[in-house]
C-alpha cells in the first residue's frame, strides 16, 4: 500500500472501515452539529473528518474514505499538499493581512501574474482577486457592464454561478439554490444550453438555438456579457457539443458583447488542461476562477484584457479580504505543484482509467443514459431505462452506498440524477480503481432494489 507524506506524517493511501459509519465520534459531532449550525446548511458526508491528503480522508473514529469529491474540485493538488501548506506557514508566520488596497504585497501581484500568464490568449491582460466564486463571477459582470456600457447578461439553462443575490440571478436551478430568497437582479437572461445527450443537436444548431433567443428577446447592442462554463457544474458536467463555444465567442466578437468563460470548477488542471476552454481553442474576454486555485484557501480570481480590467474607474474593485496573503501564498504554491508534478496529464490520466471503467457500467445498467465529461471531471446521468427520465431516486441510492462502503461521491444536475467523479489529481491509480469496484458494487446492489421496488 501506497502513502503520502503530508507535513503532519504519513497517511496511509487506503479505504479502511473500522467502525460503522457514521462511528460514533461522528455521531457525536452530527448532534452537536444539529444543535448549534443551521439546518439550512447541506450535507453530503455523515462523518467528521480528522485528516486528509492524497486520494483519502480520515474521518474521526480512523475510517478512512476514498475523495471522489475534492471539497468540490477545489483540492486538486490533495488535501495538506507540501508545497501549499510550507507556502501558507511561511506566510502566516510573516504577517497574515494588510488589505492589498492599503498596504500592498507580493504575493497578490504575483498570482495575478501567473493568472495573466496561464490563462489562455497571448494578449495583454489584468487580473483582480476576491474570495469566493461567486464574488469573482459578480465581479466579472460589473467589469463586462463598464467596459460595454451594456447591461444584459445572458446566462444558459443549468447553469451555476453562485448563491449572492446577483450570482443567484445568474443560476438556473430553483430548488435548493433560489427558492423563497428573490427578488432577484435585474437583466440577466437564460438560453438553452447545448445538451448532446438530451437535445441531440450539433454544437452549430445548439448555438443557433440560444443566439436566435438572444437576438429575438434581448437584441445583440443590449448584451454586455456572454457568461458560460465551458463544462457545467453543478448543472451536471454538461459538456457542450463541440464548435457551441466557438459559435458563442465569434458572435460575441462580431456583437460587441464579451464573452465570460466561468472555469471556476473547470480550471486548474480539472479537465487535463489548464482551463476547459482551451480543448477548442477558447480565448476569453474574461475568464473567472477559484475551486482549484488554492489548495483549499479561499481565493478567486477574474483575468481578462488589459483594456476591459481598466475600463473601470479607480477604486471600483475590491474588498477587504481580496488577495488576502495566506490564500496568494497557497495559490503560488498550488500552481508551483500543477506545474511540477504536470497535474494535467494526471487529469488525463485519471479520464483514461476511468472512462473505459463508467462505459462498462452503462454496458451492464441501461440506467446509466449518458458517460460524460473531460480529464478528471466525469459523470454518469442516470435516467429510466430506454427513456431521458432522470432517475435522482437511484442517484441517491447510488450515493449513499458508495458513501457506506468507504467512497465519497457526489451527485448534481438539474434533476439530481448525475453522479459526478472530481477525485484529486494526486490519487493514486490503486485507489482510483478501488473506487471503481465500490461504485460497481453499488450499482449492481442498488439498481437490483430498485427493479424490485
Ligand atoms: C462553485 C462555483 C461557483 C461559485 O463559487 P463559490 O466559491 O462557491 O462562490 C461559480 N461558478 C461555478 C462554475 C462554480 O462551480
Amino acid at each position: 500500500m501506497t502513502e503520502v507524506l503530508t507535513p503532519s506524517g504519513t497517511l496511509p493511501q487506503e479505504r479502511r472501515l473500522v467502525t460503522e459509519l457514521p462511528g460514533p465520534r461522528s455521531r457525536e459531532l452530527m448532534a452537536r452539529r444539529t444543535a448549534a449550525v443551521s439546518s439550512a446548511v447541506g450535507g453530503t458526508l455523515p462523518v467528521f473528518v480528522e485528516k486528509a491528503g492524497g486520494g483519502v480522508l480520515v474521518d474521526v473514529d480512523g475510517n478512512s474514505l476514498i475523495d471522489m469529491g475534492s471539497g468540490i474540485a477545489v483540492v486538486s493538488v490533495g488535501n495538506a499538499a507540501p508545497a501549499v501548506v510550507e507556502a501558507v506557514s511561511e506566510q502566516v508566520a510573516a504577517f497574515t493581512h494588510t488589505c492589498f488596497m492599503v498596504a500592498p504585497y507580493e504575493g497578490y501581484v504575483a498570482v495575478c501574474e501567473e493568472l495573466n500568464r496561464l490563462t489562455p490568449g497571448g494578449h495583454e491582460k489584468r487580473s483582480a482577486l476576491f474570495n469566493s466564486g461567486a464574488e469573482a463571477v459578480e465581479n466579472a459582470v460589473k467589469v463586462a457592464r463598464v467596459a460595454t456600457g451594456r447591461s444584459a447578461v445572458v446566462v444558459f439553462d443549468h447553469a451555476y454561478h453562485g448563491r449572492t443575490n446577483l450570482t443567484m440571478a445568474l443560476t438556473a436551478k430553483a430548488m435548493p439554490y433560489k427558492w423563497g430568497f428573490g427578488p432577484f437582479a435585474p437583466e440577466v437572461y437564460r438560453v438553452p444550453m447545448s445538451y448532446p445527450f438530451r437535445d441531440g443537436l450539433d454544437g452549430a444548431e445548439a448555438a443557433r438555438r440560444a443566439l436566435g433567443v438572444v437576438e429575438s428577446q434581448i437584441g445583440a447592442a443590449n448584451v454586455a456579457a456572454v457568461l458560460v462554463e465551458p463544462i457545467q457544474g453543478e448543472g451536471g458536467f454538461v459538456v457542450p457539443a463541440l464548435g457551441f463555444l466557438p459559435a458563442l465567442a465569434q458572435w460575441c466578437a462580431a456583437s460587441g458583447a464579451l464573452f465570460v468563460a466561468d472555469e471556476v470548477q473547470t480550471g486548474f488542471c480539472r479537465t487535463g488542461s489548464w482551463f476547459a476552454g482551451e480543448h477548442e481553442g477558447l480565448v476569453p474576454d474574461l475568464v473567472t476562477t477559484a475551486k482549484g486555485i488554492a489548495g483549499g484557501l479561499p481565493l478567486a480570481g477574474v483575468t481578462g484584457r488589459a483594456e476591459l480590467m481598466d475600463a473601470v474607474h479607480a477604486g471600483g474593485l475590491g474588498g477587504t479580504y481580496g488577495g488576502n496573503p495566506v490564500a496568494c501564498a497557497a495559490a503560488l504554491g498550488t500552481i508551483r505543484t500543477m506545474r511540477e508534478l504536470d497535474l494535467s496529464a494526471a487529469a488525463r490520466a485519471i479520464e483514461a482509467t476511468m472512462l473505459p471503467r463508467l462505459r462498462s457500467l452503462q454496458e451492464r445498467h441501461p440506467e446509466i443514459g449518458d458517460v460524460r465529461g473531460r480529464g478528471a471531471m466525469l459523470a454518469v446521468e442516470l435516467v429510466k431505462p430506454g427513456t431521458l427520465e432522470p432517475d435522482a431516486a437511484l442517484t441517491g441510492a447510488v450515493a449513499r452506498a458508495c458513501h457506506a462502503r468507504g467512497v465519497l461521491v457526489l451527485t448534481a444536475g438539474t434533476w439530481g440524477n448525475v453522479l459526478r467523479f472530481l477525485p484529486p489529481l494526486v490519487i493514486g491509480q490503486d485507489l482510483l480503481s478501488e473506487a471503481l469496484d465500490v461504485l460497481d458494487e453499488a450499482f449492481a446492489t442498488e439498481t437490483a432494489a430498485s427493479r424490485r421496488s
